[in-house]
């Protein structure tokens, strides 16, 4: 929003959505004037409706709601920005209605990566990357689009716990997995961060946005959070796209591709950043990337297994019901038991999605 305030003869707002935040989404609307919004929770629906209906402001409630309102035609451009597996089928609806995606909401393509991308390439939709590595990535293809890519080289910053070992993992508490280093986030992509699942779903990600062979997708940590990836080129080549670590820049890319548009966000001065370092990530106490690896070789509806699992255990963890390291475990366990589809429909992945939380939430009581 801040993006769009700053550049308002440019971008026009026309449907905001939120799930339980009314206040904002309220707030925002008066500012932004959309055409229409969706609270995703009914029981608010009265709320907004009394605030926003003298405004001429359409207001509609719930799940159903959030799906049909991408398809009004006046939209060019719907951001999904929906935390976790609930971004899948409004993301699908506007595929499917031709609009051109900017995807904040990673666990799309990792739960139905091929569906959705498959859906693009017939709909001629284009999926612009939110998510700062493949931002990084997407601007680094750009004016390459003749030269294959080797490899990518996601940058991962390490999380809170980086260097930290077995016993001390044990004993992580909630409000510790909440500090970010270097990134201001939401909940659950703050606890991904620490346990590196979220480098894992941004490998399988990347791989659908890129159209890579799983082998070509490399991580390396970077604890400054100053490169945010990096392209390998066949002939050797590596372009790297670096800035100060702020979200209001690829959100503004993805919105102006393949324009850049004059910013103030804050400039990147190498004299507070004297070293830029690298490290493998340790792979042995943050169990999480090794699983989606698993899960990325494994394919079919395994990603998407990873990442109910994984929902389930970040809110678990959240409400303080199991350890930090026993949200991998969960996750393990999950892609052990839940049952095996080579290639899944949509209604294969409704399934395995309810079925894994359900044997998640067993596992854990
Ligand atoms: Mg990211």
């Amino acid at each position: 929003m801040e993006v769009i305030a700053a550049h308002a003869g440019i971008f026009q707002v026309e449907v905001l959505t939120a799930q339980n935040n009314a206040d904002l989404l309220i707030e925002q609307s008066l500012q932004f004037k959309p055409n229409a919004v969706v609270i995703g929770n009914e029981g608010l629906y009265e709320k907004v409706f009394q605030a926003l209906d003298r405004h001429d402001i359409k207001v509609y409630a719930g799940a159903g709601a959030l799906a049909s309102v991408v398809e009004m035609d006046t939209i060019d451009l719907v951001l999904t920005a929906l935390v976790g597996y609930a971004g899948l089928w409004p993301t699908i609806k506007a595929i499917d209605a031709g609009k051109n995606i900017a995807l904040a909401n990673k666990e799309t393509l990792v739960v139905a990566g091929e569906l959705i991308t498959s859906q693009a390439r017939k709909k001629g939709v284009n999926i612009y990357p939110v998510d700062s590595e493949h931002s990084a990535i997407f601007q680094c293809l750009a004016g390459e689009f003749e030269n294959p890519i080797e490899k990518i080289i996601l940058t991962a910053s390490g999380g809170p716990f980086r260097g930290k070992d077995h016993q001390f993992l044990q004993r992580v508490t909630k409000s510790q997995a909440l500090k970010h280093p270097n990134w201001e986030m939401g909940a659950k992509v703050t606890i991904d961060s620490a346990s590196l699942m979220n480098k894992g779903l941004e490998v399988i990600e990347a791989k659908w946005l890129f159209g890579l062979r799983n082998e070509q997708v490399e991580v390396v940590v970077h604890p400054e959070s100053i490169i945010h990836s990096m392209v390998q080129f066949e002939d050797g080549s590596i372009k790297a796209q670096m800035g100060l670590p702020d979200m209001r820049l690829p959100i503004q890319y993805a919105l102006s591709y393949p324009v850049r548009i004059k910013s103030a966000f804050p400039r990147l001065d190498f004299a507070d950043y004297p070293s830029l370092t690298f490290e493998q990530p340790d792979l042995e106490n943050f169990r999480n990337l090794g699983l989606a690896y698993d899960a990325l070789k494994k394919g079919g509806n395994m990603p998407c297994v990873l990442n109910a699992a994984n929902e389930i255990a970040v809110a678990e963890f959240l409400r303080e019901k199991i350890g930090f390291l026993e949200m991998s475990d969960i996750v393990a366990a999950c892609m052990d038991k839940i049952p095996f589809i080579t290639s899944p429909s949509f209604e294969d992945y409704v399934n395995t999605d309810r079925e894994t939380r359900i044997k998640a939430l067993d596992i854990i009581n």
